[in-house]
Parts: C-alpha cells; structure tokens; sequence
C-alpha cells in the first residue's frame, strides 16, 4: 500500500549540544488535520531509536497523542503549535514507558492538561516518574472508551500486549487508529522491547481491535511506518513467532 507522504515536512532546528547526536523531532502531516511526531532517543542495545506520536487538529485546537521521547522535543513541539496558532488543549499518553510520558512534567508546568489512564498512572507513580494530571477510569477504557476533544478522539483499552496499561486511541471522523506499542510496524521482525510485555495475552488484545475497528484507514505503530489493517495481522503473527521461542 501505497501513502501520499508527506504533504509537507517541517525539521524544527535544535541548537545541538555536545551530548547531542540524536535527530531534533520532525513534524509531518499525514491527513487533514493529523499530523505525526517523530522523536528520537538511544537506547542501549537497540541504538538510535524513533518513536511516533500524533498531533490531531480541530477547529485550531490541537490534542497530542503521546508525547516526545524527551523534554527537549516536547518544548519544540510546544513551540510549533504556538507559531501555528493551534491552541493546544491537552496531550494522552498510551502507557508508562519514556516515550510516550517524557513530556508530561513539561506539559503541566506549561499548565496543559494531561491524561493517562488509571493503570499507567500507577505505574508512573509505582517508579517515581511524573503522573499525569487526569486519570481515564479503568472501565470506561475498556468498555465504550473514553472520548477526548469534543469526541474527536477516543481511547480505548483492549488489553495487554506491549505493556499492561497499553492503550489506543481511535479517531472516528478519519478512521485512523493509533495503535501505539501495542501495534508493530511492518518492518518490525521481532516484537521489540517484551520486558513488561504479556504475549500470551498479546494477540487476544490485537484481535479486540480488528473486531472494534473493521474499517481503518491508516493504523498509526509506536515506532515505524503508518500501515493499514495488515499491522494488526502481522503485530499476530510477531507474538505467534515470540511464543514459539519461548
Ligand atoms: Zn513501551
């Protein structure tokens, strides 16, 4: 499958510091009113890593789905919805690990809302790291998810995978579904990072989506290249593999 990308590329440029080698955030939109974040960060025994998020536009106002991998980033990402004049009403993070959460003491000293659900939380707290401000109820998650923005936006809770507390959000206007860690990326041979991983229960969680979500356009993966639906098979057949080796 084939994407229009990208309609436009926009590199904030970063003063680079000698302890720098890590490329600055890059912002590119991927739809009308959505636009993906790539943040970069090392990670021992993997390299130089990249990690997507969303910037998910309406009506000028703006919503952030996971946040960039460092402080830094998020500053700049704060710095191009300013110079848009988008106002920003608040930022998800879809579970625990750095790469979705490194932004959120950033976030609340800038006084920007900030939500994760009630197990990240708890988990974020659990390992002393910041908490977001707004808790997501653990049943409303798993039942008819939780809308954010007037309803443009609605996270859901289909189990674990990647994580324990591994969300979704679903935009239902666009048909795009942000899959977070819980989905793999194509170019993904193997599931990743499994430290706090459930495999077992992994492909059962997968499953929930595509029985929730028949008709996606574009499935958003925490690291890699946007997919369509053929990302939730494959993320499948990845945890297949990864319990055959156990
Ligand atoms: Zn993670």
């Amino acid at each position: 499958m084939k994407f229009l990308f990208p309609v436009f590329i926009l590199i904030l440029s970063l003063n680079l510091s000698a302890d720098d080698k890590l490329p600055p955030i890059a912002i590119k939109q991927i739809e009308q009113g959505v636009f993906l974040h790539k943040s970069y960060s090392e990670v021992q025994g993997f390299g130089i890593v990249s990690s997507n998020g969303l910037i998910v536009i309406e009506n000028n106002h703006a919503f952030i789905i996971d946040t960039p991998w460092s402080e830094k980033d998020t500053e700049l990402l704060l710095a191009w919805i300013d110079n848009n004049n988008y106002q920003l009403l608040g930022s998800i993070s879809t579970h625990s690990h750095e790469d979705r959460t490194a932004g959120i003491a950033l976030l609340k000293q800038h006084n920007i809302p900030t939500y994760a659900s009630a197990l990240t939380n708890n988990i974020l707290k659990a390992k002393d790291k910041e908490t977001a401000e707004h808790v997501l109820n653990h049943q409303i998650l798993e039942q008819q998810g939780s809308l954010l923005m007037n309803g443009a936006l609605r996270a859901f809770y289909p189990g674990a995978g990647h994580s324990i507390d591994n969300i979704v959000v679903w935009l239902p206007k666009l048909k795009i579904l942000y899959g977070g860690c819980l989905v793999k990326s194509l170019n993904s041979k193997t599931l990743g990072y499994t430290g706090e991983a459930d495999i077992a229960q992994w492909p059962i969680s997968i499953k929930k989506l595509q029985h929730n979500y028949p008709d996606i356009k574009y499935i958003v993966p925490g690291h890699g290249s946007i997919g369509d639906s053929q990302l939730l098979a494959h993320t499948i057949t990845l945890t297949r593999s990864a319990l055959q080796h156990h």
